[in-house]
């Protein structure tokens, strides 16, 4: 029914991406329905009344300049109990907003830095990996009916994972970190960061639909 299915505010910008293959996988997720935002303009839609036309916010973004009220609205959104989705780029947000890191669970470093005396270095990257991503937790609602599977996608390495995350996905692929997915909490909000997701070779893999599907679902709290 259509009054069930649960509105998302899809929002990128900052980074390019075979868009059309993208929002196919929203198209053909018949439990959800969508709007796009592209950056600078989407700070606007987490105001209170704009938001009220959301339920989740899926991050496809990379983007970095943030004012005082967007952080402001973002956190305010989540204490209400809006869900977030973060996908793939989305974890190199905000590089200079620690509340971001704290949001998702996790950073990639774009730069070499100094964390609390910890020399952290520039995060990597590697295109078109085919990979075996492992099912870490599959009790977790996010994971429901999927298994371990083959992706063909970019993997990312040196970047940081929270300990205040429930691992959901890893890999032993040597040029990935381990825990390239996971599910949280922030504040009233359940939050879920996916790494895959690059280009149409991932968009298309039906365990990433699942996968997106599932974390849109367990954050909206409709599970
Ligand atoms: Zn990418």
């Amino acid at each position: 029914m259509a009054a069930e299915q649960v509105r998302l505010l899809v929002v990128h910008g900052g980074h390019e991406f075979e868009t059309n293959q993208f929002l196919q996988v929203f198209r053909d997720n018949t439990n959800v329905t969508f709007e796009v935002a592209q950056h600078p303009a989407a700070h606007a839609r987490w105001q209170a009344e704009p938001a009220k036309e959301w339920d989740v916010l899926v991050l496809y973004d990379f983007w970095q300049e943030i004012g005082d009220e967007a952080k402001a609205d973002l956190v305010a959104r989540l204490k209400e109990g809006k869900g977030l989705v973060v996908l793939h780029h989305a974890l190199a947000n905000y590089q200079k907003w620690p509340e971001f890191e704290r949001i998702v669970g996790g950073k990639f470093y774009l730069e070499k830095q100094t964390v609390n005396n910890v020399e952290k270095p520039q995060s990597t990257y590697k295109h078109d990996v085919e990979f075996t991503v492992r099912i870490a937790n599959n009790q977790h609602p996010v994971t429901q009916g999927l298994t371990n599977f083959v992706i063909h996608d970019e993997v990312y390495g040196g970047f940081d994972v929270s300990s205040q995350t429930h691992a959901l996905l890893t890999t032993e692929e040597p040029a990935s970190g381990k825990t390239i997915a996971w599910a949280k909490t922030y504040e009233a909000a359940r939050v879920v960061y996916i790494q895959l997701g690059h280009d149409h070779l991932a968009y298309e893999n039906p365990s990433f639909r699942r996968l997106v599907a599932n974390a849109i679902r367990w954050v909206a709290k409709r599970d």
